[in-house]
């Protein structure tokens, strides 16, 4: 194989490889922006479900956490507002 054969073809694997890496750098991105996204996601639902928590920590001191009689005192009654909230959201 000539010398300038030899190049030619080293030029063409070179071409390749860049392809190759283009393709590569956007399916980074492409995963970067998932990940993001999903982290995301992740810490809205993790602050969510301590609300949701904490609401229930509510209920179980005696307290309405339904939007009708909110921090009011049940007086030691089942709300079916209450409950049905917390149903919903766990
Ligand atoms: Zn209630």
């Amino acid at each position: 194989m000539s010398l300038r054969n030899e190049i030619w073809e080293i030029e063409e694997a070179l071409g390749a490889l860049q392809d190759k890496l283009r393709e590569l750098r956007i399916k980074v991105d492409s995963l970067e922006v998932q990940n993001a996204r999903l982290l995301e996601r992740l810490s809205d639902e993790n602050i969510r479900s301590e609300g949701v928590e904490e609401l229930t920590k509510l209920y179980d001191e005696g307290y309405h956490i339904c939007s009708t009689y909110f921090a009011q005192s049940r007086n030691g009654e089942e709300c079916l507002f209450c409950q049905s909230f917390l149903k919903g959201n766990m």
